[in-house]
C-alpha cells in the first residue's frame, strides 16, 4: 500500500522557464516544444489529505491539472514571492487553511497576506511535528538576505524524503545532521556547474551535497533557464520536472513521469 506520495508540482526558479521575454535557447526550446518551468510547490499526499509545501504563484493551474479539490495544511519554507504567493489562489475557495512556519517566516510572510485570514501555526525549526501521521521537520538553511529559511524532512512508516529549500551551500552543521540518509533528496541546484551563487546552489555544489548526505536517490528542483535545453540536460543532470511524483510504501506505483 502506498503510504505517501510526493509530487513536484513546479520545479521552476522564481521567474520559471520559458522566463518571459528571454529568447536564449532554452526559452525559446521551451515554447517550441511545449514544456516549462512552474514555480515551486511540492504536494505530499498521505491517508486521503493534501500538504502543499510552498504556494507558488501558478497554484491555479498545478491544482487544476492534478484535480485536487482542497488543501489540508501548507507549510511555508521562506519569504520569497514565487513561494507563498499563490496562497490567494485556493484561498478564494477555501478558507481557514492553516500554514506551519517558523515564527520569522510568518510574520515577514504576514506583512503581504495582511488582507487574508488563515490560521498561522507557529513551528520551531528541528522539533517535528506530526500532520496526518506524516512527520514533518524544518532545519535552516542559508538564503541570503533573508533573516531565516527552512528546509525540511518528510517522513512516514520510515520512508523519509528530504527537501533542501532555497539554499546556498552554506547550509549550517545541525541542518546537515536531520538531512543524511533520505530515500529521496530535492535539492536546490539552479543552474550548472560554474554559476558563482550568493542564493542557491549550482549543479557541482548540489552534487558533492548530495553525496555528503548519502541520499539513495537525488532529484534537482528550483531550475533556472541557465540549463540548456530539458531533453539535453536532463542526460547529464538528475533534472526533476514538473508532475514528477515519486511514491513510498508496499507495492508503490512505478514513479510516473510526464510533462
Ligand atoms: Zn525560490
Ligand atoms: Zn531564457
Ligand atoms: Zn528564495
Amino acid at each position: 500500500m502506498t503510504v505517501m506520495k510526493v509530487t513536484l508540482l513546479g520545479t521552476g526558479d522564481s521567474p520559471g522557464t520559458p522566463v518571459i521575454g528571454c529568447r536564449c535557447r532554452t526559452c525559446q526550446d521551451a515554447r517550441k516544444h511545449g514544456w516549462q518551468r512552474r514555480r515551486f510547490s511540492v504536494l505530499i499526499q498521505t491517508d486521503g489529505k493534501n500538504i502543499l509545501v510552498d504556494t507558488s504563484p501558478d497554484m491555479r493551474s498545478q491544482l487544476l491539472r492534478l484535480d485536487i479539490d482542497r488543501i489540508d495544511a501548507v507549510i511555508w519554507t521562506h519569504c520569497h514571492y514565487d513561494h507563498f504567493a499563490g496562497f490567494g489562489e485556493f484561498y478564494r475557495v477555501q478558507s481557514n487553511v492553516t500554514v506551519y512556519s517558523s515564527p520569522e517566516v510568518h510574520e515577514d510572510i504576514a506583512r503581504f497576506m495582511h488582507f487574508m485570514s488563515y490560521r498561522r501555526l507557529e513551528v520551531e525549526p528541528f522539533e517535528p511535528f506530526e500532520l496526518f501521521g506524516v512527520t514533518i521537520t524544518l532545519f535552516d538553511v542559508t538564503h541570503p538576505p533573508l533573516r531565516r529559511a527552512h528546509g525540511l524532512v518528510v517522513e512516514r512508516d520510515g520512508y523519509r524524503v528530504v527537501i533542501s529549500g532555497d539554499t546556498n551551500r552554506g547550509i549550517p552543521a545541525e541542518s546537515i545532521r536531520l538531512m543524511m540518509d533520505a530515500d529521496l533528496l530535492l535539492v536546490d541546484a539552479i543552474a550548472p556547474e560554474g554559476y558563482r551563487l550568493k542564493k542557491h546552489m549550482n549543479a557541482g555544489e548540489a552534487i558533492e551535497l548530495s553525496k555528503k548526505l548519502r541520499a539513495k536517490d537525488v532529484y534537482f528542483v528550483h531550475l533556472g533557464h541557465f540549463y540548456p535545453p530539458h531533453r539535453i540536460a536532463v542526460k547529464k543532470y538528475p533534472l526533476a520536472h514538473d508532475f514528477q511524483s515519486f511514491t513510498f510504501g508496499e507495492g508503490s506505483d512505478d514513479l510516473s513521469a510526464f510533462f
